[in-house]
């Protein structure tokens, strides 16, 4: 399979970004757009309950999902069914959803460029037993994520591009290097080029300079 078979971009519906895989899938799922906000529509929280999340700290820490696990501290939450939704914030970060082929068990992770770093998304692998496939939601794009040369050799070399004297990191690339090391097969990743600094319908702390964010959640079957 080619690598483009596996970029299917989430796709705006009715207020929420869907994720193609995940819909054919049958798993209830979204991030939040723009008018959206945290959840606040009542008419998510009717659909999805209120999905457990956590206090982000741009760690590696990784929850099973339980009712006080809500706020405590950690990056990723995995949830088994019949259990509960799970969600992470973003705004610029990626947002990476993940599913077990039974669609059993799924987790939200959060990670930028710190967490990616630390090992959250190869954290986040280790964390299902057998074949598991995952999307990356919508984030800061090459196009406008800037960073100094400190990071470099933190991340793969075809993680970063110039414009001009710019140094820019793609979040997204680096999450496919990382989860392709980590034993996902590229069919099996999905990223998205949705950039939040580019697209009005998404929060970007980057372009607007404001803390807000959006929930990417998704719940077992
Ligand atoms: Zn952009």
């Amino acid at each position: 399979m080619t690598m483009a078979a596996a970029v299917s971009d989430w796709v705006l519906e009715d207020g929420l970004f869907v994720e193609p895989r995940l819909k054919a899938a049958g798993l209830r799922h979204g991030m939040t757009a723009a008018s959206a906000g945290d959840m606040g529509r009542p008419e998510l929280r009717a659909a999805f309950g209120a999905p457990v999340t956590l206090k982000q700290v741009h760690g590696r820490t990784i929850l099973r999902a339980a009712p006080d696990a809500d706020g405590r501290e950690g990056d990723g939450l995995v949830s088994r069914g019949p259990g509960p939704a799970v969600g992470v914030y973003s705004a610029d970060c990626l947002p990476v959803l993940m599913w077990s082929d039974d669609g059993a068990v799924v987790g939200a992770f959060h990670a930028g460029w710190r967490g990616l770093a630390a090992g959250m998304l190869e954290a986040a692998a280790a964390s299902f037993e057998g074949p598991v496939s995952a999307a990356v939601g919508p984030h800061i794009g090459a196009c406008c994520y800037e960073v100094g040369p400190e990071l470099e050799p933190r991340f793969a070399p075809s993680s970063f591009s110039r414009d001009g004297a710019r140094l820019m990191l793609d979040l997204g690339a680096e999450a496919r290097v990382r989860l392709r090391a980590a034993g996902l097969e590229d069919s099996r990743i999905g990223v998205s080029g949705l950039c939040t600094a580019c697209r009005p319908e998404l929060f970007s702390w980057r372009r607007d300079g404001v803390r807000r964010n959006m929930m990417a959640f998704i719940a077992p079957l």
